[in-house]
C-alpha cells in the first residue's frame, strides 16, 4: 500500500470554490480594489495604492464609496501572522520614506550574528553564508508589524473588513471580480444558529491575492487556470516561541544539523532561528521542509528538544515562554523558489494578481519574505493604478500583465533567480548540498546550470520513523495542547469542519500526520464497534496550512477564529 500522502488527497473539484458572481447590485458589496489578506503584502499594497490615489483625486472618485479594501480572516491584522522575523527594511523604507528607521515598527537592528553547525551536544561556530547575512536589517514581530501598518493604513482611508475570510472566487469569462466571504454562526452540520451572518459577494475592479503561503483562493486558481509553475511547490514548517529573558541576546543565530538528520535517506532540511526581540525578549524557532520521510518526525516536539541543547539553554535560562496570548505559533513556508512560481503571476482573463507567500516569493537559504511579500504588494498596486489611471478595466485580459514582468525584473525576481536551485540542492543531505550552495552561490545560481527538479512535499513517502522526544515538564519544554493555548486559539467547538482529509488512509501516513500537526488536531481514538480509527479535532487548528502541503486540505474556517497572535 502507498506510503504517499498525495496518493490520499482528497477530491477536491477546480470549482468549487471558484464560482461566477450572483449577487444583484443591491445585495453586494462593491469595492474598487480588494486585497485578499492583511499581512504585508496585502497591506503594503494598500497603503501603496492609498498613496497613489490621494495624487489622482479623479481616479479615486471613480473607484466608488470605498476605493480600496483589505479582507482578513484573522480577529485583527496580524493576528494569524507568525514569522522568524529579521526584516530587510527596504520596502518599509520605500512606504513611509519620512519615518525613520527609529520609529518604523522593529525591536533594533541586528547587530552581530552567528551561525552553527549542531551536535546533540555540540554547537561549531561555522561562517555565515553569503546568503543568511543579515547586517542592516532589522528584528521584529511581523504581528506587530501588520498592526502598525493596519493603523496607518485606515487613516489613509481604508477598509480593513477583519474577521471575514474570503471563501470563494468570482470570476466570469476567465476574469476575477472578486469574493464571496465565509457564513459565520453555522454549526457543526453547517446548519445556520440564531447569530448567523451569511457571508456576501464583494465585487472589485481588481483584486490582489495576498492570502500567504497555501492561500485558499490562489490554490484554486493555479489549479483553475493550470498556472503551476516548472517545478511543484514544496513547503517548509516553521515553529515558534516568543521567551521572556533575563540576558539580552546579542546576536541573530542560525543553526543547521542536529535535531534534523543529515543522511540523505531522511530528506531533513531546515534549521534553527534564534533572534533577539529587544533586551527582554528573544524569538526561537525550527523550519523543517515537509518532504521529509520520518512519520514520527514532529516540527513541534523538535523545537521542545532544541531548547534543551545547551547553546540555547544559555540563551533563554531563568527565563519564560511568554504565555499571554499570542507566544507560541506554527506556519507554513513556501521553499519551492523561483522554478514553482506560478507561469503568470498576473491571472491570464484579467483581474487578479498573485502577491508574496501565496505566489511563492521565499528567497528559502535566507529565510526571507517578508521584504518581497511587501514589494510585490506594492508592485500590484502600482499596476492596478497605471491601469485605472489609463481608463482601462482591471478586469480586461492583459490589462495588469505588466505586473509579471515588474516583479520578475525587480529585486524579487533577481533574488530568486540568484537561489534558484539551491533548495532543490539540499535534497542531495547538508554535505554534498551545502558545497554546491556554496558554488550556487559563488556564481550567482549559474552553477551548474539547468533546472533541479523537485517533488511536491505531499509526493514523497513517509515511513515509520521511531523518534521519541522530551517530556514535557511545563517550564522549559511543553506539549502541543500547551502550545496551542499559548496560541491565543478560541476557535468555537461547534464550527463545521473546515479540514478536508481522508480518514481511510494508511497508519503510516495517519502517523505522519499526527506527528506533523503542530496543534494535536489528529489522534488514534476508538469507534463505536471498537475499531482504530483517526481522530480530526478541528478547533484545536492554528491554521499553519501544513495539512494542505502533507495530502489534505486546509480551507479557512470561520472569520475571527483561529489564534490570537500578537508577538510572533
Ligand atoms: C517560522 C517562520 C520564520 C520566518 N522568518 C522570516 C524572517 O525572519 N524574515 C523574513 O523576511 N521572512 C520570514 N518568514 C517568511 C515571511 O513571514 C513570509 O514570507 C511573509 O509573512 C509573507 O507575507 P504575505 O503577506 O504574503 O503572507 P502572510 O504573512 O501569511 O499574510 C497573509 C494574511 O492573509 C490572511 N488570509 C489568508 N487567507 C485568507 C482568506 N482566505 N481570507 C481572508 N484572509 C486570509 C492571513 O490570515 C494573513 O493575515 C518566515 C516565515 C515563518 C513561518
Ligand atoms: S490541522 Fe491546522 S494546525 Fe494542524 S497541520 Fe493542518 S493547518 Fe496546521
Amino acid at each position: 500500500m502507498s506510503r504517499i500522502p498525495a496518493d490520499y488527497a482528497p477530491t477536491i473539484a477546480p470549482t468549487e470554490f471558484i464560482a461566477p458572481p450572483a449577487a444583484g447590485a443591491d445585495e453586494r458589496i462593491d469595492v474598487g480594489v480588494l486585497f485578499v489578506g492583511g499581512g504585508p503584502a496585502g497591506l503594503a499594497g494598500a497603503i501603496r495604492l492609498a498613496q497613489l490615489l490621494e495624487s489622482a483625486p479623479d481616479v479615486k472618485e471613480r473607484l466608488g464609496e470605498v476605493p480600496i479594501a483589505v479582507v482578513e480572516k484573522g480577529k485583527y491584522p496580524g493576528a494569524h501572522l507568525v514569522s522568524g522575523a529579521v526584516i530587510n527594511p527596504v520596502a518599509l523604507r520605500k512606504l513611509f520614506p519620512d519615518v525613520p528607521d527609529a520609529r518604523l515598527p522593529f525591536r533594533g537592528p541586528v547587530t552581530g550574528e552567528a551561525v552553527y553547525l549542531l551536535t546533540e551536544t555540540g554547537a561549531i561556530r561555522v561562517p555565515t553564508p553569503p546568503t543568511m547575512k543579515n547586517h542592516g536589517n532589522h528584528s521584529a514581530s511581523l504581528s506587530e508589524v501588520a498592526r502598525w501598518m493596519a493603523e496607518r493604513a485606515e487613516a489613509m482611508g481604508v477598509m480593513l473588513l477583519n474577521e471575514t475570510t474570503a471563501t470563494t472566487l468570482l470570476m466570469q469569462d476567465g476574469a476575477v471580480h472578486g469574493i464571496r466571504s465565509g457564513d459565520k454562526g453555522l454549526d457543526r452540520d453547517g446548519s445556520p444558529m440564531s447569530n448567523h451572518e451569511p457571508g456576501a459577494e464583494i465585487h472589485a475592479r481588481a483584486t490582489v491575492l495576498s492570502e500567504g503561503v497555501i492561500g485558499h483562493l490562489a490554490q484554486s486558481l493555479i489549479a483553475h487556470q493550470g498556472l503551476h509553475g516548472e517545478n511543484p511547490q514544496s513547503y517548509s514548517l516553521g515553529v515558534k516561541e516568543v521567551w521572556e529573558v533575563p540576558k539580552p541576546l546579542d546576536r541573530v543565530i542560525h543553526t543547521v544539523g542536529w535535531p534534523l538528520r543529515s543522511g540523505r535517506r531522511w530528506r531533513e532540511f531546515g534549521g534553527t532561528f534564534i533572534y533577539p526581540m529587544g533586551p527582554h525578549q528573544v524569538s526561537l524557532g525550527i523550519v523543517v521542509g515537509l518532504d521529509y520521510a520520518d512519520n514520527s518526525l514532529s516540527p513541534h516536539d523538535l523545537l521542545q528538544q532544541l531548547k534543551l541543547h545547551p547553546l540555547v539553554a544559555g540563551i533563554i535560562k531563568g527565563g519564560t515562554r511568554h504565555e499571554r496570548g499570542g507566544g507560541w505559533g506554527a506556519k507554513t513556508i513556501p521553499e519551492g523558489g523561483w522554478y514553482a512560481l506560478p507561469r503568470r503571476l498576473a491571472v491570464p482573463g484579467g483581474g487578479s494578481l498573485f502577491t508574496g507567500d501565496c505566489a511563492g516569493f521565499v528567497n528559502v537559504p535566507a529565510i526571507k519574505g517578508i521584504h518581497y511579500a511587501m514589494w510585490s504588494g506594492m508592485l500590484a498596486a502600482e499596476t492596478i493604478f497605471e491601469a485605472l489611471r489609463a481608463g482601462k478595466d482591471p478586469r480586461a485580459p492583459g490589462v495588469l500583465d505588466g505586473y509579471d514582468a515588474a516583479v520578475r525584473a525587480s529585486f524579487i525576481g533577481r533574488d530568486l533567480r540568484r537561489v534558484r536551485n539551491m533548495r532543490q540542492a539540499m535534497n542531495a543531505g547538508l554535505v554534498a548540498g551545502g558545497a554546491m550552495a556554496g558554488l550556487m552561490t559563488l556564481t550567482a545560481g549559474a552553477f551548474p546550470g539547468g533546472r533541479f527538479r523537485s517533488e511536491a512535499s505531499a509526493d514523497t513517502s513517509v515511513e515509520p520513523g521511531g523518534r521519541t522526544y522530551p517530556r514535557a515538564d511545563g517550564r522549559v519544554t511543553f506539549d502541543k495542547l500547551s502550545s496551542v493555548y499559548a496560541s491565543g486559539n478560541r476557535t468555537r467547538d461547534t464550527q463545521p469542519n473546515h479540514l478536508r482529509i481522508r480518514t481511510d488512509v494508511p497508519e503510516d501516513v495517519a502517523n505522519a500526520w499526527i506527528a506533523m500537526c503542530p496543534a494535536a488536531v489528529y489522534e488514534w481514538a476508538t469507534d463505536d464497534a471498537g475499531r482504530k480509527v483517526l481522530r480530526v479535532n478541528p478547533p484545536n487548528c492554528v491554521q499553519c496550512g501544513a495539512i494542505s502541503a502533507k495530502g489534505g486540505r486546509f480551507t479557512p474556517p470561520e472569520g475571527g477564529s483561529g489564534p490570537e497572535y500578537t508577538v510572533t
